[in-house]
């Protein structure tokens, strides 16, 4: 076992119902994540996506979450106010059945960062209407990740998109921690 410590749970809530699918969280991530910073706006490669419905004036912010090397057995299929969405419309994965969360170039997983280094996410900032908010709490933490499990996770995305995507992504990261 290993020693307790602090970790700090950053929290983004979502109120689906203030939304009015303006896209402006979209745009500002894609900015923020663009290499240099801010030098291109393409919601392609935003870690956020509005799922829009003008015409029941429905809008569902969904964060990029998990990257997944394989595709899941089963399916979500959500029907709201009599609209039936496509299906795995609302899932947070960057998953090989679909584009969604995925840098549009290289392919490569986009993954929410909670805007790292920044005070406050960007998108919460940029979203007009509190439909996003950020909540911050601290919470006591068993142990580290193994080093297993990241190897293990390491392994599958370099069998998944072979090691030069992985090392040029990886440089890309550590241009934009500097950037
Ligand atoms: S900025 Fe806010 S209102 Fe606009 S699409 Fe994003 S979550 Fe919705
Ligand atoms: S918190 Fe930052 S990285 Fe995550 S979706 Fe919002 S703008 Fe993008």
């Amino acid at each position: 076992m290993g020693e307790k410590k602090k970790k700090i749970v950053k929290t983004i809530k979502v109120n689906a119902d203030e939304c009015n699918g303006c896209r402006a969280c979209e745009v500002i991530c894609s900015a923020f994540h663009s290499l240099p910073k801010y030098s291109g706006n393409n919601p392609a490669r935003s870690r956020i996506r509005v799922v829009r419905e003008p015409l029941t004036d429905i809008y569902v912010p969904v964060f990029a979450g998990e990257y997944t090397a394989a595709e899941c057995a089963g399916r979500d299929k959500y029907v709201i106010d009599g609209k039936e969405y496509e299906e795995c419309a609302f899932c947070r994965a960057s998953c090989p059945s679909r584009d969604e969360f995925k840098e549009p170039d290289s392919g490569l997983p986009l993954k929410c960062d909670m805007c790292e280094g920044e005070e406050e996410p960007l998108c919460v900032k940029w979203c007009l209407v509190d439909a996003l908010t950020y909540e911050e709490r601290e919470e006591e933490e068993e142990e580290e990740e193994s080093p297993e499990e990241m190897e293990i996770g390491l392994e599958a995305l370099a069998n998944k998109y072979g090691l030069d995507k992985i090392t040029e992504s990886l440089a890309r990261m550590s241009m934009s921690k500097r950037g």
